[in-house]
């Protein structure tokens, strides 16, 4: 028997906390494709996803999942795709899988710029309920160094639309991307941005530069300086330690050298006393003996 296969090109990710939602692809590669950190999608051009090959692959989703409840669409940042783009994949959703509750996928902060507060709820109306965006941290500085696109300011704006729209979203935060001497500075500009926002999740990843990435250059040409181990764990408890929102906290991605999973504000004194103890007792050179050990993310 010859089993009917899905439209995937290029490398696909999901949260992990994404893992019972059924992929669909819609786009691959990044529409940006410019952070200098970045080798999650290199070598994969952005594409769009015609809508007829989408249609295809909801047809083979309708016959071995037909009572699929969760879509997470794939590719960097699918929603980069125009409001009414994103109303035809949702219509298509629809229509081949009627149990759907939900359906998310990744975002750049940019993507979100386009859309108005009410198409956002139209979108939610049509079951989109959640966003992941790698906002990385909002020090201006870094931002920029790094090459992202947008500033603090454009964090706070676009989020703020995604809260009037009722739609969750989860962010990405990148703990040691400041470099050597601004661990500090990135902690307590990202705390003082999430304060003003609603995310659900605060996924905490711990810079860790591959090959394929422009920054790896910098780091071998002495223009960038990587931050030291401890000054990201003294990083991670300050952004924690400075959040007084009600969030959850998913840091155990294999790049933190100590793993942490928590809800704030209750577990906040124990995530604090776990990385005074860390600190007190991991030596720098064990931990970047880790980082070192990681091949891939
Ligand atoms: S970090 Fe995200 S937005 Fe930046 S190049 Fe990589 S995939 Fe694209």
């Amino acid at each position: 028997m010859i089993y009917p296969q899905l439209h995937f090109r290029g490398q696909v990710w999901r949260p992990p906390y994404k893992a019972s939602s059924q992929l669909l692809q819609v786009t691959s590669g990044c529409t940006w494709h410019k952070c200098k950190f970045c080798s999650l999608y290199h070598g994969t051009p952005f594409r769009v996803s015609p809508l007829s090959e989408i249609e295809a692959d909801l047809k083979v989703i309708r016959q071995w999942q037909p009572r699929a409840r969760r879509v997470y669409l794939t590719g960097a940042n699918p929603f980069a795709l125009s409001y009414n783009k994103l109303m035809h994949v949702a219509i298509l959703l629809r229509k081949y899988l009627p149990n759907l509750v939900s359906f998310g996928m990744f975002a750049r902060v940019t993507d979100i710029a386009p859309k108005t507060v009410e198409e956002l709820k139209n979108l939610r109306h049509m079951k989109l309920d959640s966003i992941n965006i790698g906002i990385e941290t909002a020090h201006d500085e870094t931002l920029e160094r790094m090459n992202k696109g947008y500033q603090a300011k454009d964090i706070l704006e676009q989020l703020s639309k995604l809260d009037k729209a009722r739609i969750r979203y989860n962010v990405f935060y990148l703990n040691g991307l400041g470099g050597k001497g601004n661990g500090l500075e990135s902690a307590i500009a990202t705390a003082d941005i999430l304060n003003q926002l609603h995310p659900c999740i605060i996924n905490i990843v711990s810079l860790t530069i591959f090959p394929e990435s422009e920054l790896y250059h910098e780091v071998l040409d002495g223009t960038y300086e990587e931050e030291p181990e401890i000054e990201r764990l003294i990083e991670m408890r300050t952004l924690i330690e400075r959040l007084n929102i009600k969030v959850n906290i998913l840091g155990h991605h294999i790049s933190n050298t100590v793993p942490i999973t928590g809800a704030l504000p209750d577990d906040k004194v124990a995530l604090l006393r776990e990385f005074d103890k860390a600190i007190a007792e991991f030596p720098e050179v064990e931990l970047k003996a880790y980082r070192n050990r990681i091949w891939h993310l």
